[in-house]
């Protein structure tokens, strides 16, 4: 098994690793972190929540530390392209994360938002810059950056800088780099166009790749049971009497949820523990190790505290709150399936979240069954039907499912103060990652689905190809997608 340690990543890299609560190399960091380390050009085929943004970004922050370099007004060493301004804000959030213990800065600069402060940043030098392509002609073209002092280049998600017409530009982009540099490029898929790109980018690469598309969904069997939301807590409550419910991992959509589902079941004599953002790292531990060696039985996570979570039998999980990424619902479901063994997975689903569930049935392409409510469910006392309706009210993150054409009883949008804040990196995208590993060689990936980014913009919104609008994403992403990273991982069993 490989280890973070394997790879001669430096000590305050490794450092942060821990403290972002990483355990193993998912199989694409497995890969590729080897090879980026002897400073080889890497040709990746891997998807989204793979862990792809640290198989580059850790050997990239590694090789700057090692060689440190005074910073240049607008000369930044490392560059990395992204298709849209959400992928590119959360790279470079990884970036700074995985680099806190290291003297190196990260910047991003994309479309959409004024330039002037873009310019002012890197006038005062940089070493990563992360950019969308658009943005990083017109800073190039502004003669506020410069590509001259560029080591390491990546391109990620190369597949839809092509969907979003930005081949131009890319060819425009490798025209203005060093010749001697290294390149790390990624897509999700190699479809011939994609390859041809890669071979303008990249001398005598490595080639990686995990294995596409999730079955999760398939794997996990499946029941959703619609229910006012002033009812969920004793549903809940009632569910938890069934014995073959032996470890269950509750999702709510907020912190605040989170605690209140913990003291319900407090109440009711079940012993929970939540895990969320606003909990310390020893609250943490010591919920997770309880739920690790049984005597919690139940775990009560946000999507972004469940992240690190990487327990065994896990039976069931429970969607307290349907999450308004669909992404993080494949994500959520694939805790409870291990190797061989079926998990189980209800959501809870009030007339709000109907609308979320059909974008999830529209990703897994799977009809979830309904599940009646349990005979005998008591009412919910009034009061927590008034509070849980306050809090019903926001939803925060992608735009509701309804902008989207669909139809749905309410609208709930907006931010919602009590969501799990996380960096953005993590949002919507919560899950462990990994992915089937399999080293590869010039097999296509086909035109596998792929995994949409958790905070895209909704179809209705997005700019046209090519032609990014002010205050957008400079990009769009691709609708419907399967997530990579659940297939057999081997940290899933
Ligand atoms: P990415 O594919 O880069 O978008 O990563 C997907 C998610 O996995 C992100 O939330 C990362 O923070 C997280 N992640 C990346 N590598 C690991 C790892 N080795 N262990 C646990 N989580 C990880």
């Amino acid at each position: 098994m490989t280890l973070f340690t394997d790879f001669g990543l430096a000590q305050p890299i490794l450092k942060a690793l821990t403290a972002e609560g990483y355990e193993k190399p998912t199989p694409i960091q497995a890969q590729t972190i080897p090879y980026a380390m002897e400073g080889r050009d890497v040709c990746g085929i891997a998807q989204t929540g793979t862990g792809k943004t640290a198989a580059f970004a850790l050997p990239i922050l590694h090789r700057l530390n090692a060689n440190p370099k005074p910073r240049r007004a607008k000369s930044p060493r490392v560059l990395v392209l992204s298709p849209t301004r959400e992928l590119a804000s959360q790279i470079a959030d990884s970036f700074r994360a995985y680099g806190r213990n290291l003297r190196l800065t990260t910047e991003v600069v994309f479309g959409g938002v004024t330039i002037s402060r873009q310019e002012k940043a890197l006038a005062n030098g940089v070493d990563v810059l992360v950019a969308t392509p658009g943005r990083l002609i017109d800073l190039i073209d502004r003669r506020a950056l410069s590509l001259r002092e560029i080591e390491i280049l990546v391109l990620d998600e190369a597949d839809q800088m092509l969907d979003l017409g930005f081949i131009h530009a890319l060819k425009r982009i490798v025209t203005l780099l060093p010749k001697d540099r290294q390149s790390l490029f990624f897509s999700a898929t190699m479809p011939k166009t994609i390859s041809t790109l890669a071979d303008s980018f990249l001398r005598n690469p490595a080639n990686v790749a995990v294995t596409p598309v999730a079955t999760t969904a398939e794997r996990v069997e499946q029941s959703v049971i619609f229910v006012q939301t002033g009812r969920k807590q004793v549903l809940l409550e009632t569910l938890l009497r069934d014995p073959s419910i032996e470890r269950v991992l509750v999702f709510t959509r907020t912190k605040h949820g989170a605690d209140k589902v913990v003291r319900g079941l407090d109440k009711a004599g079940t012993a929970g523990a939540a895990i969320h953002g606003n909990k310390s790292q020893p609250q943490r531990e010591r919920a997770l190790a309880g739920f690790r060696d049984g005597s919690c039985r139940v775990l009560v996570a946000t999507d972004i505290a469940a992240r690190g979570i990487d327990v065994e039998g896990v039976s069931h999980v429970i969607n307290y709150d349907l999450p308004n990424v669909p992404e993080s619902y494949v994500h959520r479901i694939g805790r409870t399936a291990r190797a061989g063994a079926t998990g189980h997975a209800i959501s809870f689903c009030n007339d709000e979240e109907k609308a979320y569930l059909k974008d999830i049935e529209k990703l897994t392409r799977l009809k979830v069954p309904v599940m009646p409510l349990p005979e005998g469910l008591p009412a919910a006392p009034a009061a927590g039907e008034a509070s849980d309706q306050r809090r019903e009210q926001p939803l925060r993150g992608r735009p509701a499912p309804h902008a989207r054409g669909h139809q749905g009883h309410g609208q709930p949008r907006s931010a919602d103060p009590n969501a799990d804040r996380g960096p953005k990196r993590r949002r919507g995208r919560g899950g462990k990652p990994g992915g089937n590993a399999q080293p590869q060689s010039g097999q296509p990936a086909g035109n596998q689905q792929r995994p949409a980014q958790g905070q895209r913009p909704a179809q209705g919104q997005r700019p046209a190809q090519g032609k990014p609008a002010s205050g957008r994403p400079e990009g769009r992403r691709g609708d419907g997608a399967q997530v990579a990273w659940l297939e057999k991982s081997p940290r899933r069993r």
